[in-house]
């Protein structure tokens, strides 16, 4: 079973390998066709439906576009060249966009083609339809590869690059074919055939002309049917069917005098005169060319007359007189001088090989091999002066197509470098706009920190206070006393300044609480910090130590009286009055006060500490609502706590500030 596959598979290989590609005309193709052929030589009408058709076709593919600037392209250019000029600009733009496309290549070429056309400009017409002929042959679109692959043909046949020409017109063939359109079989079969006659292929040109035949039979078309019959004609002549010949070329005849296109019949009638003569048929060849020779005369036709005479020539050449080959030699001499006089080349070349053939048929082979040496020295020069002309023509094409690939690239280049400056551009714009963000979002994040740091501040401060305050009055509590006040005192002794601390405590108020309750006791305590913190200077320095004790520092000052502050203090006091139960009372307070100097840390506060307490122990004692001063301290704190406080220790000098009435 594998092995069967296997087979298969190899046998269609080479099909596989050789399968052409189809090239159908695809939808909208085929409308425009419908829409040309519809409205004919209206240029302007097909313009308008074609408008129409491709604003109806937003599918429409870059091929698709192209094809239909070639289209309009090609009727603007019959109505005015500006409006053809500008199709070529969208094309040419198109063109730069689908660089490696060989539809839009070719529309593009077509277009240019066309315009050169309008201008009668040849030499351009030619290259430029060399251009899209060589686009063409890689181009996808049927319309573009049928409608150049035609329109080339006479050109290359000008130029007899048959071969080029054959590859054209076979690939309009193919066209024609995938869609079995029969116009266009008839249209590139007829004109096969007659490229098959010019390189003498005539088995073909019969094969493309039973071809044509066929096809005009499907369409019913007879508009060239006399063209048919005679392109028969002549390849059953070259190949030796005289009689078929000859039934051909009466047919031809036939039509062509039923079509009343009576000068054709003059050349149909000389075709078939010549075949006669080959024939050995030379009475009744003689008639004809009489008749069309009596026709030329008539109609005034110097070409026609011309071309009689070369065939009476002939004529006279199967004749065996003397005379008679003097006459056809005067005559040959005559028809061959009006075909140069007029440069008509190919009509030299045709007459030199029908001569030949005919002296041949009459056995006059010295003669006949001159002729066809002539034929064949002539045709070669034509033939390698054409083939020179046809190459220079494919050579310029290919030049144009070079400079139009270098003006696209160059085009592509200049429009990379402004695109690449844009993106640069843009570029340079996204970082600023970046950056402009970050530094908005910088600033807000600023601003939320700055806030959230204010809050944790605010809580800071708050937890500080609550760890640092008293609840009951407000004022400081112990453990600031020693945190912060006790560093503070340290810094000061540092710089040899002189802050006061005075120790505060609340006389008889045992007695008060027992007399007017706990709670008269608490709005005391709260009372006597207020006004202690109403005098701005002690502010804030008011620190409860426990219960009913106090302390109060006075910063360093050289202007400080410290006995008048203590005066003003037990005078402040006991004179504030504190409502209980709508009765005012009021308070004293006894002090004991030092000045801190000398000392070098905690423990000599603590030392400074206990000697005003010493102090408030005298002041108590000696009375009560009254200051004692420590002063003129000699020696360090510490060493002072060792020294009995009395009169005797000369080391102080206590200082009773009584406190006046
Ligand atoms: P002296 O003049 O000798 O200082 O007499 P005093 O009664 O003030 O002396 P003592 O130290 O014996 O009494 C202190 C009293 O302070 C004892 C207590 O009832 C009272 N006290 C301490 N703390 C508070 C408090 O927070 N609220 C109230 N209402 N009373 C307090
Ligand atoms: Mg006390
Ligand atoms: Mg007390």
């Amino acid at each position: 079973m594998k092995q069967i596959i296997l087979t298969l598979l190899l046998l269609t290989l080479p099909y596989t390998l050789h399968a052409q590609q189809s090239y159908e005309f695809s939808s909208l193709e085929l409308e425009m066709d419908r829409i040309a052929n519809k409205y004919g030589s209206n240029s302007s009408e097909v313009l308008k439906q074609m408008e129409k058709l491709l604003a109806n076709s937003p599918n429409a593919t870059p091929e698709e576009k192209g094809l239909f600037l070639a289209y309009d392209c090609s009727l603007r250019a019959k109505l005015t060249s500006t409006l053809a000029e500008e199709r070529l600009k969208d094309l040419k733009n198109l063109s730069i966009n689908y660089q490696d496309n060989a539809s839009i290549r070719t529309a593009t070429a077509l277009c240019e083609a066309e315009i050169a056309r309008l201008h009668d400009n040849d030499e351009e017409y030619e290259t430029t339809i060399i251009k899209a002929f060589i686009f063409m042959q890689d181009a996808k679109l049927a319309t573009l590869r049928y409608w150049i692959g035609l329109n080339v043909q006479y050109l290359f046949g000008k130029y007899q690059d048959y071969q080029s020409q054959e590859i054209g017109l076979l690939i309009g063939l193919k066209v024609a074919e995938d869609n079995q359109d029969q116009t266009r079989l008839a249209a590139a079969n007829q004109l096969l055939a007659e490229t098959y006659i010019a390189t003498e292929q005539y088995e073909l040109a019969l094969k493309h002309n039973k071809e044509t035949q066929k096809a005009t039979n499907n369409i019913d078309d007879k508009w060239y049917q006399s063209e048919i019959y005679t392109n028969k004609a002549v390849a059953l002549t070259k190949l030796g069917k005289l009689d078929q010949a000859i039934e051909f070329y009466r047919k031809s005849l036939a039509l062509t005098k039923k079509l009343k296109v009576y000068r054709e019949v003059q050349f149909i009638n000389l075709d078939i005169a010549y075949v006669l003569m080959l024939k050995g048929n030379n009475s009744e060849a003689k008639t004809l060319i009489d008749d069309v020779q009596k026709y030329a005369k008539q109609y005034d036709d110097e070409f026609l007359i011309y071309q009689s005479l070369l065939f009476t020539s002939f004529q006279q050449l199967t004749n065996t007189s003397s005379s008679s080959k003097i006459q056809a030699q005067i005559n040959f001499e005559l028809s061959m001088s009006y075909f140069e006089k007029n440069n008509y080349q190919q009509s030299i070349i045709d007459s030199w090989l029908q001569k030949a053939e005919i002296l041949k048929i009459t056995g006059n082979y010295q003669e006949s091999n001159h002729a066809f040496t002539q034929y064949f020295s002539l045709s070669k020069d034509v033939f390698i002066n054409n083939n020179i002309k046809a190459k220079a023509l494919i050579a310029n094409a290919y030049q144009r197509i070079r400079l139009d690939d270098k003006a696209i690239a160059e085009y592509k280049l200049t429009r990379a470098t402004t695109q690449k400056f844009e993106l640069a551009q843009n570029r340079r714009y996204f970082v600023i706009g970046v950056a402009l963000l970050a530094v908005i979002l910088f600033f807000i994040l600023l601003h939320f920190s700055w806030r959230l740091w204010k809050k944790q501040q605010f809580k800071k401060q708050e937890i500080n206070r609550q760890r640092y305050y008293d609840p009951l009055t407000q004022a400081y509590n112990r453990r600031y006393f020693d945190e912060i006040i006790c560093k503070k005192l340290l810094e000061d002794c540092l710089s040899n300044k002189t802050s006061y601390l005075l120790l505060i405590d609340i006389d008889h108020f045992k007695l008060f609480n027992d007399t007017y309750g706990h709670t008269a006791g608490d709005t005391v305590l709260k009372e006597l910090v207020n006004s202690l913190k109403g005098d701005s200077r002690l502010l804030d320095s008011v620190v409860r130590m426990g219960g009913e004790e106090f302390i109060i520092i006075l910063a360093p000052d050289e202007n400080l009286r410290i006995d008048a502050v203590v005066e003003r203090i037990l005078k402040l006091v006991s004179n504030a009055q504190i409502i209980i139960e709508d009765t005012p009372k009021s308070i004293t307070i006894s002090i004991g006060y030092i000045p801190v100097e000398k000392a070098n840390n905690n423990e000599d506060i603590k030392a400074l500490v206990n000697l005003a307490d010493k102090g408030l122990y005298i002041a108590k004692d000696s009375g009560r609502n009254r200051a004692i001063g420590i002063k003129d301290l000699q020696c360090p704190a510490n060493y002072i706590d060792k020294v009995l406080i009395a009169q005797e220790n000369e080391l102080l000098t206590l200082t009773e500030v009584v406190c006046p009435t």
